[in-house]
């Protein structure tokens, strides 16, 4: 079964549709979401665009800050805080990677964690592992998403993921402990790669690498969720970390590249907008 992220998105973001019309309703307006974007960097560029179209999509008042590359990090902590005191705005992300002169864990860790639409505040961090809610980062949420979508059952599989980030293999690998699968997190230094991806049932991939799982590596029935977005080096095109092609054969489950994971970390973000905008309005209205 291919599931398909791009579909999911968009039958969640209707419903979020609906919902937000009842929300501004209630509360005199919709969720307003702050994008700041520091520097030209396509990649980034077209990753806030994406958000910017998504927003309105689900009805949100959205804006983008753009910033020149030169701007400092005293002035980018000065937004920041100026925008955690407004209470009109409910989620602010900060699109990275940031230029070097500015310390991305200092721009994180400014951002009020209930405004922290990504999920990277050390506080959400930690109300994860100490399984204390908060906001979930976006591309692990998206991925339990969409096993549940396609009715995989997590409770006692033997998970593998492949990759140790703050913002992917970590989270993910505890998303899915917490689902009660038996988690083995693989990584650069891991011997033996190819025998421990052969005994998942479910397999997390999130590496950076085109197409770096083969279909070798993997075993019959697998369910393969491809977090990596990479352009092939032979076609230009995008691609996931496995070969798609050689796993769809003995996968039960696999998400493809693009119109996976991809779509489903942005329908997650609008999510995590209305939680944070939920919270904030219940808590000015007690
Ligand atoms: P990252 O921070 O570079 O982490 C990559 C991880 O892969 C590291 O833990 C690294 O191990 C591991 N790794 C590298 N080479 C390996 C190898 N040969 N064998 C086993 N493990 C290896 O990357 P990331 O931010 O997690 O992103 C991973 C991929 O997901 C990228 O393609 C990125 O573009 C994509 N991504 C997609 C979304 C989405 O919305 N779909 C969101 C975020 C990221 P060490 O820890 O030992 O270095």
């Amino acid at each position: 079964m291919i599931i398909s992220g791009k579909e999911l998105a968009a039958e969640l973001k209707g419903k979020m549709a609906a919902d937000v019309v009842k929300y501004t309703e209630q509360y005199g307006r919709p969720p307003h979401l702050v994008v700041i974007l520091v520097g030209e960097d396509p990649a980034s560029v077209s990753y806030v665009t994406g958000k910017a179209k998504d927003s309105l999509e689900v009805g949100f008042r959205n804006t983008t800050i753009r910033k020149p590359e030169t701007i400092s990090e005293e002035e980018l902590v000065a937004l920041v805080e100026e925008l955690n005191d407004d209470p009109e705005v409910d989620g602010i992300l900060v699109q990275l990677p940031l230029p070097k002169h500015i310390s991305e864990s200092k721009i994180i860790a400014t951002i009020s964690h209930e405004k922290d639409v990504d999920g990277f505040h050390p506080m959400n961090v930690a109300a994860l592992w100490q399984k204390q809610g908060g906001v979930v980062a976006c591309t692990p949420k998206g991925v339990i998403e969409l096993l549940d979508k396609a009715g995989v059952e997590i409770e006692g599989k033997r998970a593998v993921v492949i990759g140790r980030s703050n913002i992917v293999g970590l989270p993910v690998s505890k998303l899915l402990l917490d689902r009660n699968a038996t988690v083995t997190i693989a990584h650069s230094r891991t011997k033996n790669l190819a025998e421990i991806t052969r005994s998942a049932e479910i397999l997390v991939v999130a590496i950076g690498k085109p197409k770096f799982v083969t279909a070798d590596m993997v075993s019959e029935g697998v369910v393969i969720m491809d977090v990596g977005v990479n352009r092939d080096p032979a076609t230009g095109k995008l691609c996931g970390d496995v070969d798609f092609e050689g796993c769809k054969e003995k996968a039960s489950v696999i998400t493809p590249v693009p119109g996976g994971c991809g779509p489903m970390t942005r329908c997650c973000l609008m999510e995590n907008t209305i939680e944070c905008y939920l919270n904030l309005m219940n808590k000015r209205n007690k």
